[in-house]
C-alpha cells in the first residue's frame, strides 16, 4: 500500500483515463470505485439476446480531438457509426437538429422553399444557429420558423428533460442542438465518431489492464480513508466523485437531474426505425433507445428503453447530468477553494460540467500534463 502513490477514485471514462496516463509514467495507481462494475456511466454489456446494451442510456463517441481519438484508439477500435437523431412532431418522423431537410418533412413544400429560401439568405450555408439566437429575428416567416421550432421541438422536451423552460436553463445545453442550415442529417459534425467495437466497458478495461494499476470495486471513498488515513494524506488524490460528496456536503448539496430507463424486450427485429427517437411533444419520456443499431447486433429479439428525466434524490438514484447555473455554479466553486494540496477533481461530477465523453477524457489528459510538468 505503501508504495502506491495515486488513488484514482471512480472508474468512469475520467479515471481510466489519468490513471493509465499516470501508469505508464511509472507510477503505481489504485483505482476504487462504489460501484461493483467499472466505467461508470458509460458501462455497457452483452445481453442474453447478444445486443449490447447501454445501461446508463446511448453513448455514442465523437471528437476533433487527434489527441484524444489517438489515446483510446490504443485500447478499442471504433466503427463507423454515425449518429442521427429522429423527433416524432406531431406524428410526423423528422430529423433532429431542425435543418433543411426538416423543413420539407413538417411543413407543405411551398412553405419549405420560403422558408428555406429566407434561411439562406440571413444565414450562412452550413453554420450552426442556437435556437435562442434564432428566436431574435422579427422577419414574420422567421419568426412563425422560430415559433414552431421553440414550441414543437423544444419547449416541452426541455420541460421533461430539466423541469423548465428553455430560456431558464443554461444557454449552452440548447445550443448543443441548434438548428442547422444544412442539408447534413447527422447529430454531430465531428471528424471522428463511432461504438467501440467490443462495447465501452471492453475499452476501460483496457485501459486500466496496466501492471502499475490496480482496481477495487465496492469500494467506497470515506470508508477506504478513514481505514486509511497515512495513506490518503501521502497520494495524489483524483476524485471522480461530486465534490459536494467529497466535502460531506458542508456548503449543501449540488443539484443534478437524474434518469430513470424502463427497458423492454420485444420479439421482434426493430421496434423503430433508429437508434434513438425523440418524443419532443408526447408522453413523458423524452427519448426511447433501440440499442441494437449501434454495434449493428443480429437478434431475432430487440432491446429498448424509454428515457425518463428526474431530479438526483441521493440514495435513490444516480447523478447524471450537473445543473449548470450561476448559484451551482458558485457553489462549486466554494467547495473547490476548499481542496487541499494533494486532491485533484475532474470528471463531469467533479468539475460540475457537461462533458462529452471526449471533454472527459480531454480534461483527464490535460490535467496529467499539467501536474507532470509541473
Ligand atoms: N433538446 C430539446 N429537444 C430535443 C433534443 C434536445 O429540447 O429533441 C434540448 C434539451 O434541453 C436537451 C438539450 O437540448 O437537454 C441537449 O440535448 P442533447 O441531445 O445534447 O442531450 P443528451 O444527449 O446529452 O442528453
Amino acid at each position: 500500500m505503501m508504495s502506491i502513490d495515486n488513488l484514482v477514485t471512480g472508474c468512469g471514462l475520467s479515471g481510466a483515463v489519468i490513471a493509465r496516463l499516470l501508469a505508464d509514467k511509472g507510477e503505481k495507481v489504485l483505482v476504487i470505485d462504489k460501484k461493483n462494475h467499472i466505467a461508470g456511466n458509460i458501462y455497457d454489456y452483452r445481453d442474453e439476446n447478444g445486443i449490447f446494451i447501454h445501461k446508463y442510456g446511448s453513448h455514442i463517441f465523437h471528437t476533433n480531438n487527434e489527441k484524444v481519438w489517438n489515446f483510446l484508439n490504443r485500447f478499442t477500435s471504433f466503427n463507423t457509426y454515425m449518429h442521427k437523431v429522429i423527433a416524432v412532431i406531431d406524428g410526423i418522423e423528422t430529423t433532429i437538429p431542425f435543418n433543411i431537410n426538416t423543413l420539407y418533412d413538417v411543413f407543405p413544400q411551398t412553405l419549405a422553399k420560403r422558408l428555406e429560401e429566407k434561411l439562406l439568405e440571413k444565414f450562412k450555408y452550413n453554420t450552426k444557429v442556437p435556437i435562442l439566437e434564432f428566436q431574435k429575428y422579427n422577419d414574420s416567416d422567421l419568426k412563425f420558423l422560430s415559433d414552431y421550432i421553440y414550441e414543437k421541438v423544444f419547449l416541452q422536451y426541455t420541460a421533461k428533460q430539466w423541469g423548465k423552460n428553455p430560456d431558464e436553463i443554461d444557454s449552452a445545453v440548447t445550443a448543443r442542438v441548434p438548428v442547422y442550415i444544412s442539408k447534413d442529417d447527422r447529430y454531430f459534425q465531428d471528424k471522428y465518431q463511432g461504438i467501440p467495437l467490443n462495447g465501452y466497458t471492453k475499452m476501460v478495461e483496457n485501459i486500466l489492464n496496466h501492471p502499475n494499476i490496480e482496481v477495487k470495486l465496492n469500494t467506497d471513498f470515506k470508508t477506504f480513508a478513514t481505514a486509511n488515513p497515512d495513506f490518503i494524506k501521502k497520494c495524489r488524490i483524483f476524485y471522480t466523485g461530486s465534490i459536494d460528496e467529497y466535502f460531506n456536503y458542508k456548503y449543501g448539496e449540488l443539484p443534478y437531474r437524474s434518469v430513470n430507463f424502463k427497458f423492454e424486450t420485444y420479439d421482434r427485429e426493430f421496434y423503430q426505425s433508429n437508434a434513438v427517437v425523440n418524443y419532443p411533444c408526447n408522453y413523458d419520456f423524452t427519448r426511447i433507445h433501440e440499442y441494437k443499431y449501434y454495434l449493428n447486433d443480429k437478434s431475432d429479439k430487440t432491446v429498448i428503453a424509454k428515457e425518463y428525466s428526474e431530479y438526483f434524490e441521493n440514495g435513490k438514484n444516480e447523478r447524471y447530468y450537473p445543473i449548470v447555473n450561476e448559484d451551482n455554479k458558485t457553489l462549486y466553486q466554494q467547495y473547490l477553494k476548499d481542496t487541499q494540496q494533494n486532491v485533484y477533481f475532474l470528471g463531469r461530477l467533479g468539475d460540475y460540467k457537461y462533458y462529452d465523453m471526449d471533454k472527459a477524457a480531454e480534461r483527464a489528459i490535460n490535467l496529467f500534463e499539467e501536474i507532470i510538468n509541473g
